[in-house]
């Protein structure tokens, strides 16, 4: 729609400098009649070619200088110092054709009317105000240069004509103003109708999507920051389940409104998805961001909404997710998918959160070491590959590895152990990478060949980390995290002790995060299904003390763990 609106006015600038050129053209004849007698003779005062060669090419040059300016200048200039050029540039020209009556009789001229080319580009170039401006102006200078060329005449006959001319002027302006105001207008409609939401009144995610992309654009250039807020709305089906869409809608709507006035004059408000909303903040750091979320999330948790009591936290509410350009995203597309992450982890932990965006191999970066850096992050591209190909296990690492912080405390690790076993959990399904998806999202039991397959992912996985040295010490976390306690797991089937503590203490966190998750196999147990389960393969699948003590953790935290979903 921009660029359609930019072509737009583009089109109109060239038609309105057309007919400024034509009007030049017409002064250029004006010109020479004034230069050449009847016989087509030079007048005596410039009966030199010396003298009116350089006022020939002088105005060539002029013109040539006008075309260049007037097409190229517009389209890369900011919109007050556009208004500016072509005020000024009217003016020239209001000179210019003044100066070329003045010359051809002044009062007395027959080309008086040249002022309507100004008048209509002006008209149809900055609207009708200038327009009419430009008329009244144009018919005062007629008008006065009569009264002035013949002083106490009793009938001046070139004034009473130069009325009529003024009320042409006018009568031009006006109706061919006011049709541009109409036709702008409609267009502001129509603008309104292709970039808002219909139910919000929010931008809509066209527009959101098209803005995010020039404004990263316009960042990059000023070496500004940018900020991005994803915000969704807290157990939204659970209201309309219990009111129906239209309350739901209301409550849409509702927070729209919140959203737009609370996010400052620079943000662009849209709605995102169905629930779910977005903010940009050009010029924003992640400070900046959190403090403005923080407030809205306020704001709302404290609005008084129709049927909020009935909602599982008493209230309605929303969680945010916020994520910045440069610092934490390269561009666009990192930009939202970072956001995402983020809003991810505010539901993780409770929802009614503002959550800015941090990898948790971000984190890990401080303690890698540089050389290894780049080669973490190209790993980070891995995971977000596997979690397209497998919806299903969709922020399956980030879930484990959040369980296995929580364990590890429980468990009492050393500080290298937690920070092995989170490193080890994030990327444990890593080999998973080269399984296709058909295998990975398969409904019906495996086939021999297709089961083999699968079971080559930790061998592949600790393929791909070889390289880089500083995850040396993962590697046998992530080997063996498949081992069973019994010693019927792979690859190499150890068994009890002789299985890395590491891969026991993973075992058993990605196997409850597998039940509690809906797979394309079963449907997801609930917590306690899953406690039931840990404990039936106790000492056949799981080490048993681990097993005991992550069901603590799970008991502990079973509120954290409801809201997860
Ligand atoms: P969570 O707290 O995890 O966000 O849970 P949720 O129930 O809000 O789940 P989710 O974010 O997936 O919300 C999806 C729901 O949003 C489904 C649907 O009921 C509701 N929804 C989506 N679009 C619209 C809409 O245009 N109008 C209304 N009234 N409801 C919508
Ligand atoms: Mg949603
Ligand atoms: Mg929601």
């Amino acid at each position: 729609m921009k660029e359609i609106k930019k072509s737009r006015i583009k089109q109109i600038d060239d038609m309105a400098s057309i007919v400024k050129l034509a009007s030049l053209m017409f002064t250029a004849i004006i010109f020479f009649q004034y230069f050449f007698n009847e016989e087509g003779m030079l007048l005596d005062s410039f009966n030199s070619i010396s003298i009116f060669m350089p006022i020939v090419v002088g105005c060539l040059v002029l013109t040539i200088i006008y075309m260049l300016w007037s097409f190229q200048v517009h389209e890369n200039t900011n919109k007050p110092v556009l208004k500016y050029k072509i005020l000024i540039e009217n003016i020239l020209f209001m000179v210019i054709l003044f100066f070329a009556i003045v010359i051809s009789g002044a009062n007395k001229s027959n080309y008086k009317f040249i002022f309507l080319f100004i008048i209509t580009s002006t008209t149809i170039q900055s609207g009708m105000k200038s327009g009419i401006v430009t008329s009244i102006i144009a018919s005062l200078a007629i008008l006065v240069m009569d009264i002035l060329c013949m002083p106490g005449a009793s009938v001046n006959k070139y004034f009473q004509d130069d009325l009529l001319l003024a009320g042409v002027f006018i009568l031009t302006a006006w109706p061919l103003g006011f049709y541009v105001k109409i036709e702008g207008e409609h267009i502001e409609k129509l603008e309104n109708l292709v970039n808002m939401d219909g139910l919000t009144g929010v931008y809509n995610h066209r527009y959101f999507q098209d803005s995010l992309k020039e404004l990263i654009i316009s960042a990059k250039k000023k070496k500004a920051k940018l900020a991005m807020i994803l915000i969704d709305i807290d157990y939204f089906k659970h209201y309309n389940d219990l009111y129906g869409h239209q309350k739901g809608d209301e409550i849409l709507r509702c927070i729209g409104k919140i959203l737009r006035d609370n996010s400052g004059d620079k943000s662009i408000t849209a709605r995102y998805g169905g629930e779910e909303f977005a903010i940009i903040l050009p010029d924003t750091n992640e400070e900046e961001a959190l403090k403005i979320a923080d407030k809205i999330r306020v704001i709302i948790e404290k609005t008084k909404f129709y049927g909020e009591e009935n909602q599982p936290s008493g209230v309605l509410t929303v969680s945010m997710g916020i994520s910045t350009f440069p610092d934490k995203a390269r561009n666009e597309v990192e930009l939202i998918k970072s956001a995402d992450d983020a809003l991810y982890r505010a539901k993780f932990f409770n929802k009614n959160r503002v959550e800015t965006y941090s990898s948790i191999l971000d984190d890990l970066k401080n303690d890698i070491e540089e050389k290894d850096v780049e080669l973490v992050t190209s790993i980070k591209t891995l995971i977000s590959v596997i979690n397209a190909k497998d919806r299903y296990t969709y922020g399956h690492s980030e879930r484990v590895v959040l369980y296995s912080k929580l364990l590890s405390e429980k468990l009492g690790l050393s500080k290298e152990e937690k920070s092995n076993l989170i490193q080890g959990s994030y990327m444990h399904d890593i080999g998973k990478i080269n399984i296709s998806k058909e295998i990975l999202l398969k409904k019906m039991p495996l086939t021999k060949e297709e089961w083999e397959i699968l079971k080559s992912h930790p061998e592949e996985g600790i393929e791909i980390i070889k390289p880089v040295k500083s995850l040396e010490k993962i590697i046998p976390i992530i080997k063996h995290h498949h081992e069973r306690f019994d010693g019927t797991g792979y690859p190499s089937n150890l068994k009890g002790e002789e299985i890395p503590y590491l891969s026991r203490v993973l075992s058993v966190v990605d196997s409850f995060d597998a039940m509690t998750s809906n797979r394309p196999y079963n449907k997801r147990k609930t917590y306690e299904e899953a406690i039931v389960e840990l404990r039936k393969f106790s000492g056949t699948q799981f080490d048993p003390s681990i097993a005991e003590k992550f069901i603590e953790v799970i008991e502990e935290n079973k509120e954290k763990f409801d809201n997860l979903r």
